[in-house]
């Protein structure tokens, strides 16, 4: 199954008074070109023309991908916050006593905690309650 992600797609339209604006519409989609086929379409079924759109942009309003270690093997459970599973063990250096220390964070919310062990920074991040952001 393919992965549907919300792209921003951006034409400059004409309107009837002949001024030009940009129209931004959001779809969700499984690629840049669905997400302009499905924005035309949107576009078309309101009241401007097709040739009257211009292309300005695309873009997809993707979580940032993991950083350092990753989290392929599952061990860190999806965020709280907004379940994004693509969480991120950080290493850090902590100045005073130049030990790595760990904190798991989340790049789509940023939700992160206080470094620890990188087994007491998974412990903690696996502990955590659902809330409800
Ligand atoms: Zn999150």
């Amino acid at each position: 199954m393919m992965q549907e992600s919300t792209y921003s797609v951006t034409f400059i339209a004409s309107y009837s008074d002949g001024d030009r604006y940009p129209l931004k519409i959001e779809v969700d989609a499984s690629g840049v070109e669905q997400a302009i086929m499905l924005a035309t379409a949107k576009a078309e079924s309101s009241r401007f023309q097709k040739d009257n759109l211009l292309l300005m942009s695309v873009i997809p309003e993707l979580c940032p991908p993991a950083t350092e270690d990753v989290n392929i093997d599952g061990i860190l459970k999806p965020c709280p916050f907004c379940g994004n599973p693509h969480i991120s063990l950080v290493g850090t250096l902590r100045e005073f006593d130049g030990e790595i220390t760990w904190f798991a964070n989340c790049g789509c919310c940023n939700a992160s905690q206080l470094p620890d062990s990188k087994e007491g920074a998974t412990r903690n991040w696996n502990q955590r309650d659902e809330v409800k952001a």
